[in-house]
């Protein structure tokens, strides 16, 4: 066959454990999965209520263009209908600002460690990847400035940064556009933004009307807990959505999934009350962390980066036997560190405990 020469060898994603596979290995009955940033309280009845009183034909195609979550989201942010993009999860924008952009010859600005299908989709597309190190957790956007040349097409931009939870203040990313040539397609990946409560957190809807050379993406698979349903959205100047939407498939927002979204959007209170406990919820990790001397990145998302220094396969396998599944740092470019994600409160203290008892069982100091 005659496979571009740059996916020879390139591996498929790696899903975590899933819960039934952790239970049938280690004989469990209760399983807390804390590894993919999956909202713990579920999603808004709302969207359930929807998808139960859905009685339509499913031989039907779905709506090519989204029209009603378009309309409601076009409304809800205050952006034109045209400056709207949807893709089957945010993981889809990624794909297609890549098609669309990268090739050969051209390269690409991100950092590392942090999302990784930026690079995967760049890999597929042949494009030179260049990844500029975060500092302490956060985007180094001079080096991110320096790293740019005539052949850059895309940065990518992650903020809260998966997975250390650390976000671009407003000063920070305004300095950075103001330099970044208008030439050059800046993504502005907020997969997290609603969990940001910073005061200091720039304002998405003003940079994109303000930079004509930036995307924004966000997504229903985080806080409003609709995962499974695949539906993301992208929005930015009408001159690079309408570039983008030829590279979109055509059905790519399933019915279902629309329906969910646009019943979820409706919710604005499921929102806003996950925030708050997912605030509350960092509160426990953080006095935690504090307790055992433990390093950690303040977050702004859903999730938390905590530094073990210790073998983060061996206390992710340890937590996982006591039915907490956690993202190893191994996996992530963090070794010595897990990611957690923010559950419940009663998920977070038993977690916790887990953690404290690897501890005191493999004697880590600080
Ligand atoms: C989870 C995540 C996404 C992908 O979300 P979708 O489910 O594809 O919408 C994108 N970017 C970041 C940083 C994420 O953590």
């Amino acid at each position: 066959m005659k496979w571009k020469q740059q996916i020879n060898g390139l591996k498929a994603y790696q899903p975590g454990r899933s819960i039934e596979d952790v239970k049938k290995e280690y004989g469990l009955e209760k399983i807390v999965k804390l590894a993919s940033n999956e909202n713990p309280f579920g999603s808004s009845n709302k969207a359930k209520e929807w998808v139960q009183s859905y009685d339509s034909s499913y031989a039907l195609y779905p709506d090519g263009y989204t029209t009603v979550l378009r309309s409601a989201l076009s409304e809800f942010l205050g952006v034109d209908e045209k400056q709207l993009i949807f893709g089957n999860g945010s993981d889809e924008l990624i794909l297609i600002i890549s098609r669309a952009l990268l090739e050969p010859g051209k390269n690409t600005v991100m950092a590392t460690p942090t999302f990784p299908q930026y690079r995967h989709n760049a890999t597929v597309e042949g494009a030179e990847i260049r990844e500029v190190p975060l500092v302490d957790g956060a985007h180094d956007l001079d080096a991110m400035l320096a790293a740019i040349d005539e052949q850059t097409a895309v940065v990518w931009l992650c903020s809260p940064n998966n997975p250390t939870g650390i976000y671009i203040n407003n000063e920070h990313l305004i300095q950075f556009l103001d330099k970044v040539p208008n030439d050059v397609l800046v993504v502005l990946d907020e997969a997290y933004y609603e969990y940001v409560t910073a005061d200091d957190y720039y304002n998405a809807l003003e940079v994109a009307k303000n930079y004509s050379n930036v995307i924004v993406l966000r997504t229903f698979s985080k806080i409003y807990g609709l995962a499974s349903f695949r539906v993301g959205y992208g929005f930015g100047s009408e001159e690079i959505i309408r570039a983008l939407e030829p590279v979109r498939e055509p059905f790519n927002i399933n019915t279902l999934g629309g329906g969910a979204a646009l019943a979820a959007l409706a919710d604005q209170e499921f929102v806003n009350k996950c925030k708050e406990e997912n605030k509350k919820g960092l509160e426990q990790f953080y006095q935690f962390c504090q307790k055992e001397n433990l390093d950690y990145y303040p977050s702004e998302g859903n999730f938390i980066l905590i530094d073990f220094k210790c073998d983060s396969d061996q206390l992710f396998e340890y937590l996982m036997k006591k039915g907490y599944i956690v993202r190893s740092g191994n996996a992530l470019g963090c070794p010595g560190a897990v990611r957690v994600t923010v559950g419940s409160h009663d998920q977070n203290e038993g977690v916790i405990q887990a953690m404290k008892s690897f501890i005191v069982e493999n004697a880590i100091r600080q």
